[in-house]
């Protein structure tokens, strides 16, 4: 009887372990050979799973070491694969301590891909022109994914700017060849990961699964096929990452592997979101702590990430994403709120793996030294040196709305972009820089503007004709308009033509007024040949002072030079020629034809004169080339 009793418990047990086994998550779910660093650890969660022992029997193999932590329900597992392992199957057995039972689970490491023996990961430079845009506003390609059962946020509602719209992987799928026509090479969306959420979760910024597409948007296997389908088109692909917080319904976050896994406080404690604590020399350590440690948002929990295990989780889903999807770049969001040297390492490891990525973080801070702190600079002694190759420039930002918007001065008007660009000489390279008009966070630069399409076009001409990286804002194209207010949604608006049943298609021509397609055409003639330009994307710049309130720069290599002119007054001002000798006549220059009207200007008259709220980028002809 007693016998009998004890057989039955053990039946009981296999019957219940295996049935937790079932639901054992390991992530990442599958790793690859030939990684330059030969570590991996896996975060094995399953009920009560710190009482069983993990062994692997595959050659190359090895288990380092079993980390155990405060919940019983995570076993964080080092391994290490040597140089010779061959890709393949195998099983991580896991045995109870004690009864001997045993579950297994199948893992897999794959090859590291290549595409004709070239790597597929392309990285994004100043060679190219990213557009942004949030996917659940863009376009629903695919309506069976709108309810999505299990998901928390179960409606779409159209009328609500705070509810989901059915926008999805497949609509940006759908117009690759749209965005490809404007003359962009990179398109940068919002977050696609899982954000189930309750309310507002649209945007993508409260994610609840990193290894998981929200299945409003597609399945792993379309982000896959979307980056494929991208790279066939010239067009790279940036993945929109977060790592200073999660949405509070993310699994990981329901049952913590420990208390230290977010940041807590006795009450909410948001972040003052006043980066100068890092920096200032005069700071509190309670300054310090409340503006990294606070909460980004009431359902948004800080994620602590000088837990090791944590960042390693953090990092090894960064890598995991790039090498499984072929991702060219990466948009970290919040970059000055995480753990500074938790971002470098990631940096490092990133880099480690795929030198050629482009990465840039957002730092939305006022001021050149607060931005340069965050990004590769060129201070000496400072006690903390950021690896992050480039930043979204928002110093840049807020110059050019002055420069359109205020009256030239010593410090306004085109002084602005000059001023801010002579600054330059604090970044290791200003050219891995995000150069932007607005985003999905700002009001639109054409009401910014008033509407001013003189100025519209000024503005469109140095994003694309200036150093660093242009990105251009869904909706630039057909000159969107709308002010932001604290929470944006205001500008997170559908693209017309882009949901069933839309009376407006702005992805057509025949869709778009008259004056729309002036700016379309300005922006796209502009961009596509930017595309070629080797002045424009990869050439040095040469500016000049403004007196008048013009601005006149040049963009030059050996090959070619490109002279841009701008006058954002409301008067006519004369520019005397003889000022810009080192770019037009000692390199005997005796025209410049207009790259989007292509009219020509000729310089034989030692005098230019510039039109109220006129802009000119001039391809220069070189005497004896012509
Ligand atoms: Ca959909």
């Amino acid at each position: 009887m007693k016998h009998a009793k004890i057989i039955f418990t053990l039946v009981w047990l296999v019957t219940v372990f295996s049935a937790k086994a079932a639901e054992m998550r390991i992530d990442p779910a599958f790793w690859w050979t030939g990684m330059k660093n030969s570590t991996l650890q896996l975060c094995v969660y399953s009920n009560g799973i710190s009482n069983f022992t993990p062994t692997i029997h595959y050659a190359g193999v090895t288990i380092l070491k079993i980390n155990k932590v405060e919940n019983a329900n995570y076993l964080f597992i080092d391994l290490k694969i040597s140089e010779s392992t061959l890709p393949g199957k195998f099983k991580i057995i896991f045995t109870s301590t004690g009864n001997n039972l045993s579950s297994s689970y199948p893992y897999e490491l794959k090859p590291r891909s290549k595409q004709d023996g070239i790597t597929r990961i392309q990285g994004v430079t100043s060679k190219d022109f990213i557009y942004l845009l949030m996917p659940d506003r863009f376009s629903n390609g695919d309506t069976s994914n709108d309810v999505v059962v299990g998901t928390t946020d179960e409606t779409i509602d159209r009328r609500s700017l705070k509810a989901r719209h059915g926008g999805d992987i497949q609509g940006v799928l759908n117009h690759l060849d749209y965005i490809q026509s404007m003359g962009v090479t990179a398109v940068w969306m919002t977050p696609v990961t899982e954000n189930n959420q309750p309310f507002e979760s649209y945007h993508g910024y409260a994610i609840t699964d990193y290894y998981k597409i929200d299945p409003r948007h597609g399945s792993n296997e379309l982000f896959v096929n979307y980056v494929a389908a991208a790279h066939s088109k010239g067009l790279k692909v940036v993945q929109d990452v977060v790592y200073n917080h999660i949405g509070n319904e993310h699994w990981f976050y329901k049952d913590m592997p420990s208390k230290d896994w977010v940041h807590q406080f006795d009450k909410f404690t948001r972040s003052t979101y006043k980066d100068m604590a890092l920096f200032d020399p005069h700071a509190s350590d309670s300054d310090r702590n409340v503006l990294s440690h606070g909460w980004f948002d009431k359902h948004m929990p800080d994620l602590n990430q000088r837990n090791v295990f944590l960042a390693t989780y953090l990092i090894q889903n960064t890598l995991w994403w790039i090498e499984y999807a072929g991702i060219d770049g990466l948009r970290i969001d919040t970059w000055v709120y995480p753990d500074l040297e938790f971002e470098n390492n990631l940096i490092k490891a990133v880099l480690l793996e795929f030198p050629q990525l482009g990465i840039y973080g957002e730092t939305w801070v006022q001021g050149i030294a607060n931005q340069s702190y965050f990004v590769q600079n060129n201070y000496v002694n400072l006690p903390f040196q950021s690896m992050l190759p480039g930043v979204t420039d928002f110093q840049l930002y807020y110059a050019t709305q002055d420069a359109l918007n205020t009256d030239f001065g010593w410090e306004s008007g085109s002084a602005r972009w000059y001023r801010m660009l002579a600054n330059d000489f604090v970044y290791k390279d200003p050219n891995r820089n995000v150069l932007f008009l607005d985003n999905h966070d700002l009001s639109r630069f054409y009401s910014v503007i008033k509407e001013d399409d003189s100025k519209w076009k000024i503005g469109i001409t140095f994003l694309l004709t200036s150093r660093g990286i242009p990105s251009m804002y869904t909706g630039t194209e057909y000159l969107s308009h709308n002010f932001a207010s604290l929470s944006a949604i205001e500008v997170r608006q559908d693209f017309p033509g882009g949901f069933p049943k839309d009376q407006i298609n702005k992805f057509v021509k025949e869709g778009r007024s008259v004056h729309e397609n002036e700016a379309f055409n300005y922006l796209s003639t502009l961009a596509n040949f930017r595309k070629t330009s080797s002045a424009l994307t990869t050439g040095k710049l040469m500016q000049y002072a403004p007196f008048e309130g013009e601005y006149v720069y040049f963009r030059y290599d050996s090959n070619q030079s490109v002279m841009v002119v701008m006058n954002p007054t409301n008067k006519e001002i004369k520019l005397d020629l003889n000022r810009y000798y080192e770019q037009i006549k000692s390199k005997n220059v005796r025209s410049g034809i207009d790259i989007v009207t292509g009219t020509i200007a000729y310089f034989d008259k030692e005098e230019l004169i510039l039109k109220p709220k006129s802009v000119a980028a001039l391809v220069l002809g070189m005497r004896g080339k012509e």
